[in-house]
Order: C-alpha cells, then sequence, then structure tokens
C-alpha cells in the first residue's frame, strides 16, 4: 500500500511597505511563499506548486505576484527600509492546501 498526498507549507519572506491596491494606504505587506510539495508516505518530496502572494497589514487584501516580482520585492526589502526587521511579529500560521 502506497500513502501519497500533498503538504502545503507557508513562508513569510519579508516585510515591506507598499502602496495597496485595494485601500490605497502606503501600509505594511507580508510577501508569502506558499508551496505545495508532494508526499510519500507522509514525507514531502517535491513542489508541485509555487505561489507568492502579498498581503496588506492595514485591510487584509491579498494580491498574487509572480515569482520574479516576488524575488525584486524581496530585493527591495534587503537594500532599504526595514532592514531586516521583523517588529510585526505576526506568528506563523501553517498552510493547508
Ligand atoms: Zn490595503
Amino acid at each position: 500500500m502506497i500513502i501519497f498526498g500533498t503538504k502545503g507549507y507557508l513562508y513569510q519572506l519579508a516585510i515591506l511597505t507598499l502602496v495597496c491596491g485595494q485601500c490605497g494606504n502606503p501600509s505594511a505587506h507580508t510577501l508569502r511563499k506558499r508551496v505545495t510539495k508532494f508526499t510519500l508516505f507522509f514525507v514531502p518530496l517535491f513542489p508541485v506548486s509555487t505561489k507568492y502572494v502579498t498581503q496588506c497589514t492595514f485591510c487584509g487584501a491579498e494580491q498574487k505576484v509572480t515569482g520574479e516580482q516576488a524575488e525584486q520585492l524581496q530585493a527591495q526589502a534587503a537594500s532599504g527600509g526595514h532592514g531586516g526587521q521583523q517588529s510585526y511579529g505576526q506568528p506563523q500560521q501553517p498552510y493547508q492546501s
């Protein structure tokens, strides 16, 4: 008997200040990566899907971004502004797909 399935992972990559497309406020946004991995006997083997989203901490609106955009945003977050500070301290929520 072979047991397989998928498991979702959520990584918080960066926090940056962006103007929100939803509420229009220049507020902190979290950049997150959602990875769905194929598991065999509960061992994650390889990712089957990777998605990037930003979420406005002001209104909670989520926006999908491409991997390229996510890299740019990470570079932007690393180069200035917050300097790696994680002052928002939101607990990591395990993502269940
Ligand atoms: Zn917003």
